[in-house]
C-alpha cells in the first residue's frame, strides 16, 4: 500500500488540486513578510498565508509561548474543568470586543464559528420560547467556511452546489454589487440603505416570527474584497431591532485588525449581537476560533429552564492550552507592534499601489479598504480564470504569492508590511498584469 507518487496519498481541500498536482508549491518555511519555497526562493506574502498571520510568519513570541505551554500542560478537557488559559484569554478578548459583547466560547475554525453561532442563535430564541425562529438570512457572495450551516448561509455557488439540499430555511440577501459595481472608485459604495430593504422582502415572506439571525461578513473577502455600502450594516442592525433577529457579524477574516480595527464592528460603527473569529486570533499559528457573544445572549442561556443543562455544544479542543498560548502571545504582539492600526496608517499607502494598476488594460475594477485589495481582472473570451490564474503562476516564478479565484486578485498582507514590499507587490503585479495577452 505504498504510494506511487509521494504526493498520491495527501488528499488535498478540493479547488485547484488537479493544477496544484502538476505544478506543486511547496513551502518549507517562513519568516516574517516571506516564505521560503523548497527551491530555496524568498516568496513575499501577499496574502498572509490564508488572511491570518497578521503578525507575519513564525514569531519567536508565539514559539516559545506555545512549546513552553507543551512542556507545562499539552491538554485538559473543556467539559465539566478547565485550565487558567482560556480564561486570562476571554478577558483579554473582551476588552477588545466592541461595548456589550463580554462573552467568548471557543472552537478550532472558522466554519466551527459559524456553527457555533448559528446553533447559539436558534437555542437562545428556543429558550425564550420562540422555537419557531430557525431560519437564517446569509447573502449573497458570502462565505462562511464549509460546514453544512455555514455553506446554506453562504452564497458562493461552488462551495454549494454538490452538498444540496442543505439547512432548510436559508435566504440570501443580494449581493452589494448587484446594484453598484463601482468601478475604480475608491471609498464605500453608495445605496447600503436601499440593498438592506431586501430584509424587509424576506421578513414579509416568511414573517420575522421563523427567523432566528441575520449572518454577514461586514466586508465579504472571499467574494473577492466587496466593501459594505454605505449605511448597509447600520440598516441591517436597525430592522434586526425591529424584528427581534439576532445580528452575526463573520469577522474571521476582518477580525483582529484587517481593516484597522481590532473588528471591523468597530470600524463601521455597528454592532453586532454575535462576532465569529478564527484565523488572526493565534496569528495563524495553531488553529483556533473564537465566538463573541452579547451579553444579553448569554445571560439568556444561563438563565434558561432547568431542562437547559440536556443542551450540548463543545469540542475536544475548546479553549485547547496550546492554542491560547498562542492567542495570547498574539494579542501581545499586535499591542506592541501597535499592528490594528497599521492598516490606517498604511491604508492611503496600499490604496495608492492597488489604484494604480487600475490603469493597466486588463484590469476590470479595483477595490481595498485597509490593507485588503482585490483586482479583477477582464475575463479572457472563453477562458474564465485563465487570466488571473496566469498572473499567479507568473508572480509566483518572480517571487510574489498572491491569491486569486476566478479572475479576481485578492490580496491581505500581513500587516508588518512596509512600503518596500508595498511597492515589490504592486510593481511585481503590474508588469506580470501587462504581460498578459
Ligand atoms: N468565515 C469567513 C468569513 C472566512 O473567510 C472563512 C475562511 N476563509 C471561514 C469563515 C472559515 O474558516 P475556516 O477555514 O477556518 O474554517
Amino acid at each position: 500500500n505504498t504510494p506511487q507518487n509521494t504526493m498520491d496519498a495527501y488528499w488535498m481541500p478540493f479547488t485547484a488540486n488537479r493544477q496544484f498536482k502538476k505544478t506543486p508549491r511547496i513551502m518549507k518555511a517562513a519568516k516574517g513578510m516571506y516564505y521560503t519555497s523548497d527551491d530555496d526562493r524568498q516568496i513575499l506574502d501577499g496574502t498572509a498565508g490564508l488572511w491570518c498571520c497578521n503578525a507575519g510568519h513564525s514569531r519567536s513570541e508565539i514559539t516559545q509561548a506555545v512549546s513552553h505551554q507543551i512542556e507545562q500542560l499539552d491538554y485538559a478537557p473543556s467539559f465539566q474543568m478547565s485550565h487558567p488559559l482560556p480564561f486570562e484569554l476571554a478577558n483579554r478578548l473582551v476588552a477588545l470586543a466592541p461595548e456589550g459583547i463580554n462573552k467568548v466560547f471557543y472552537t478550532n475554525s472558522g466554519s466551527e464559528s459559524v456553527d457555533t453561532a448559528l446553533k447559539i442563535a436558534v437555542a437562545y430564541h428556543r429558550i425564550r420560547g420562540e422555537a419557531s425562529r430557525t431560519r437564517f438570512v446569509g447573502r449573497e457572495k458570502g462565505y462562511h467556511g464549509v460546514g453544512f450551516g455555514g455553506i446554506s448561509v453562504g452564497g458562493l455557488v461552488n462551495n454549494r452546489k454538490m452538498f444540496g439540499p442543505l439547512l432548510p430555511g436559508a435566504d440570501h440577501l443580494p449581493h452589494t454589487l448587484n446594484i453598484d459595481l463601482n468601478a475604480f472608485s475608491r471609498g464605500l459604495p453608495e445605496h447600503g440603505v436601499e440593498l438592506a430593504q431586501a430584509l424587509e422582502s424576506i421578513v414579509g415572506l416568511h414573517d420575522a416570527s421563523t427567523i432566528a439571525a441575520v449572518i454577514v461578513e461586514p466586508l465579504q473577502g472571499s467574494a473577492g474584497v466587496i466593501l459594505p455600502a454605505k449605511g448597509y450594516l447600520q440598516a441591517l442592525r436597525d430592522i434586526c431591532d425591529k424584528y427581534g433577529i439576532l445580528l452575526i457579524f463573520d469577522e474571521v477574516i476582518t477580525g483582529f485588525g484587517r481593516i484597522g480595527n481590532c473588528f471591523a464592528a468597530e470600524e463601521f460603527g455597528v454592532t453586532p449581537d454575535i462576532i465569529t473569529t478564527a484565523k488572526g486570533l493565534t496569528n495563524g499559528a495553531v488553529p483556533m476560533g473564537a465566538v463573541f457573544v452579547s451579553d444579553k445572549i448569554h445571560d439568556t442561556f444561563m438563565a434558561g429552564p432547568e431542562e437547559m443543562i440536556e443542551f450540548f455544544h463543545g469540542y475536544t479542543y475548546s479553549g485547547h492550552p496550546v492554542a491560547c498560548a498562542a492567542a495570547l502571545a498574539s494579542l501581545d504582539i499586535y499591542k506592541k507592534d501597535n499592528l490594528f492600526e497599521k492598516a490606517h496608517s498604511l491604508g492611503q499607502y496600499f490604496e495608492d499601489g492597488a489604484h494604480r494598476l487600475a490603469e493597466l488594460e486588463h484590469v476590470q475594477d479595483v477595490r481595498n479598504y485597509g490593507l485588503v485589495a482585490a483586482i479583477d481582472l477582464k475575463s479572457r473570451d472563453g477562458a474564465p480564470g485563465a487570466r488571473a490564474f496566469e498572473v499567479f503562476t507568473e508572480c509566483y516564478k518572480r517571487g510574489v504569492l498572491i491569491r486569486v479565484t476566478g479572475d479576481i486578485i485578492a490580496l491581505s498582507p500581513p500587516l508588518i508590511i512596509e512600503h518596500s514590499h508595498i511597492d515589490e507587490l504592486f510593481g511585481t503585479l503590474a508588469e506580470v498584469i501587462q504581460a498578459t495577452a
